[in-house]
């Protein structure tokens, strides 16, 4: 076993969290190749490049109810009492409107030519083939006009967008079968540890079960990352160096968790300063540092090692990993998670040195008092209860001693995971 002095660490002042994001995404590298799918497999790719329209929506003007298309000019001279002449369902185009005359219509139908209001069937009076219309109508009631959704040759999507189902919708809308996105990014992870074995095997003396290859995959899944999964990697620098050097020919990124301390046991930074070049960031956060971040071999795959404590994996993951990862599949737009001020729903007696990122509980407020935030009771990072519990995350501010009822800045899951 290599045996290191951990005092040669040149000591640095903690990064910020936004020094640390910026850093980061200042090195993460879009993936450029991209594919052609069909526009049903779209859900959750990056869009390569932007959607256009060819056609206007809607194409013309048609009926946003279902009633009676008339000429608001005939009424004067007929008080409103007009025959039918004709019935156009959804999907059919009527003949142009007869003068002094109404056409059954119905939701989504086109509008006649010579029509110039849809009247709801609800104020009409039918009577066989004639309509009573109400006095006082609108020009132009009920009557969804052509291209005021989409116009005929606009974009309709942006590059650079992460596809949701809305987005495909919108694609289909126009008439696009297929979409270029871009390739599935390609994920390696390995756990580091010796205490470490899967679920499925009896634990032995000491042994833990590896819970983060489950939440880091399922972190990967919900991004949409293919995972390349080398299971886990015992604690000596030749098995790191393995792992290592197996991952970087066949993935765009490696992440790994655990063995990123200075600790005699973690050898993923030495491992990475053979096969690369590696940073040991102390951010100043809680839970989380150090962040590992490197690149590996010729091909310069880059790497981000999170520490082995489950809380701290899930969290660096999400302020760090997932902003990196977005970057490299090719997201264009701010990759900072949204938060909500809520109220404190707890006391923070003690100023914290380093901004906390608490596994909390957005929860409605009592009667017509504002949302509160609650604290999971056990703040460990090696509590992954907490995490299964919170919906989110509570951030306290460095330096700043919170009361009950103090405003305090909260992040749901929903802007920090998917
Ligand atoms: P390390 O970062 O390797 O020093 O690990 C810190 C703590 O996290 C230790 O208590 C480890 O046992 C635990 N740990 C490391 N890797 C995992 C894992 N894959 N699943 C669950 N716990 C882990
Ligand atoms: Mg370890």
């Amino acid at each position: 076993m290599t045996v290191r002095s951990d005092c040669s660490e040149t000591p640095r002042s903690p990064l910020s969290m936004e020094e640390a994001l910026e850093l980061l995404l200042a090195r993460s590298r879009p993936i450029a190749d991209s594919e052609r799918i069909p526009t049903g497999s779209g859900l959750g790719r990056v869009l390569a490049e932007p959607v256009m329209s060819t056609i206007d929506v809607p194409g013309w003007d048609n009926s946003a109810m279902d009633g009676y298309a008339i000429r608001i000019a005939d009424l004067a001279a007929s008080g409103g009492r007009l025959p039918i002449s004709q019935r156009i369902p959804a999907g059919v185009a009527g003949p142009p409107l007869k003068p002094g005359t109404a056409a059954r219509i119905f939701t989504g139908a086109p509008v006649p030519a010579g029509a110039d209001t849809v009247v709801i069937q609800e104020s009409c009076v039918a009577d066989g083939d004639w309509v009573q219309v109400p006095p006082d109508l609108k020009t132009g009631a009920n009557i969804r006009r052509v291209g005021e959704d989409i116009t005929a040759g606009s974009q309709v999507i942006g590059a650079g967008i992460r596809l949701e189902a809305q987005h495909l919708g919108l694609a289909a809308s126009v008439g696009s079968a297929e979409l270029t996105v871009r390739r599935r990014l390609r994920v390696a992870v390995f756990s580091s540890g010796d205490e470490l074995v899967m679920p499925g095997t009896p634990l032995g003396p000491g042994q833990i079960y590896n819970s983060n290859r489950f939440t880091l995959n399922g972190l990967l899944e919900e991004l949409g990352c293919e995972i390349l999964d080398s299971g886990i990697v015992k604690d000596t620098l030749d098995a790191t160096m393995q792992a290592l050097a197996d991952a970087t020919e066949r993935s765009d990124l490696i992440l790994a968790s655990g063995g990123v301390s200075v600790g005699e046991e973690d050898h993923v930074k030495p491992a990475v300063e053979r096969l690369g070049s590696l940073d040991l960031w102390q951010i100043a956060i809680r839970p989380g540092k150090p962040l590992a971040f490197g690149h590996i071999g010729a091909v310069r795959t880059p790497f981000i090692g999170s520490p082995g404590n489950p809380v701290s994996l899930f969290v660096t993951f999400c302020l760090f990993a997932r902003p990196f990862i977005r970057r490299m599949q090719g997201i264009t737009g701010s990759l900072r998670p949204a938060s909500v001020t809520a109220e404190a729903g707890f006391d923070w007696p003690r100023a914290a040195k380093r901004r906390e990122f608490q596994r909390a509980r957005l929860e409605p407020g009592k009667g017509s008092s504002r949302p509160r935030v609650n604290l999971y009771p056990n703040r460990s990072s090696a509590v992954l209860s907490s995490v299964a519990w919170a919906n989110g995350l509570a951030v306290i501010p460095e330096d700043r001693a919170l009361q009950e009822g103090d405003p305090i800045e909260f992040i749901p899951f929903s802007e920090l995971t998917g």
